[in-house]
């Protein structure tokens, strides 16, 4: 049996995360945490969920939480995550990362942990998107500069980062295919005379509104045709089987900050 710590565990992905966790063999919930001042620290988490009482007490404990765990799985906010990855890399507890927002400093500071720590961390934790990630990289390289990339996100008005972070890790795939440096070569809004398009420009668009769980398109639109790759979510559920089962892959492994990729044995090369 693996313990696992949900951190966020009042959010949309924690409350989905203690579902797959109760209905998984090999997991057991250990510690449900969050943030100081949220209404659910001190209380029951069966409770608060809605449902019969189980003994667990929702804590903002970080130090109690990480003693009782094997690994925490963590949807939260990236000052929160970045704070929680060093202390559980120093206790030697595994991190499954599933935070989005990060900005380039917050990723080399992860990348740096994961020399010592056990991290894995992707924008999405879904077969499919990584999927995705793997065919948008094969389709830019054989598509070529003639074909414009326009990477279009759909997501649910409450979400607080734009793009996504799977908008980013297509983004970071087609550039890879094309052998580019995204920053070099993303187009992140347009408004006003912006001028005829940038050669290679690679374009984010982001939708925001009602309940959309997650949709993404990649657009390869060339001369006399257009190619897209799409994914759509319709079960956020999903996301935490995903991240259920990179908790469970990272038993064993030596350090180093891993990809969705890596647990699925996507991984190139
Ligand atoms: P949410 O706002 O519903 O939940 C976030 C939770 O984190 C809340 O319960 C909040 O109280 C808690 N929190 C904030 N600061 C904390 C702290 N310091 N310590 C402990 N808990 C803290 O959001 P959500 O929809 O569940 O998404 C959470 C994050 O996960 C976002 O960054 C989102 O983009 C990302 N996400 C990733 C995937 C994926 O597959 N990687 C899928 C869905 C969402």
């Amino acid at each position: 049996m693996r313990n696992i710590a949900v951190f966020g565990v009042s959010g949309r992905m924690g409350q989905m995360l203690v579902r797959e966790i109760d209905a998984h063999p090999k997991a057991t919930l250990s510690a449900a945490v969050d943030r100081p001042g949220h209404g659910w620290i001190g209380q029951d988490l069966g409770q608060v969920m809605g449902v019969a009482a189980r003994g667990l007490t929702v804590t903002d404990d970080i130090g109690a939480a990480l003693a009782a765990s094997d690994v925490i799985i963590d949807f939260t906010a990236p000052a929160a995550t970045l704070a929680l990855a060093e202390r559980a890399a120093d206790s030697g507890v595994g991190h499954v990362i599933g935070t989005t927002g990060f900005d380039d400093d917050d990723i080399a500071a992860l990348a740096k942990i994961g020399a010592h720590g056990h991290i894995v961390r992707a924008g999405n934790m879904s077969l499919g998107v990584n999927l995705l990630v793997t065919l948008a990289r094969q389709v830019a390289g054989a598509l070529g500069e003639d074909y414009d990339i326009e990477i279009i996100e759909a997501h649910h008005r409450h979400k607080v980062d734009a793009p996504s972070g799977t908008a980013l890790m297509l983004g970071e795939a087609v550039a890879e295919g094309r052998g580019v440096v995204l920053a070099d070569m993303a187009d992140r809004a347009r408004d006003g005379i912006t001028g005829a398009r940038r050669d290679g420009a690679i374009g984010f668009h982001a939708i925001r509104g009602g309940d959309f769980i997650g949709e993404h398109d990649v657009v390869f639109a060339g001369p006399g045709e257009r190619v897209t790759l799409r994914h759509v979510a319709s079960d956020r559920a999903l996301f935490a089987r995903g991240a259920l089962r990179a908790a469970l892959w990272l038993e064993g492994r030596e350090p180093g900050e891993y990809s969705m990729l890596d647990v699925l044995g996507l991984s190139a090369g």
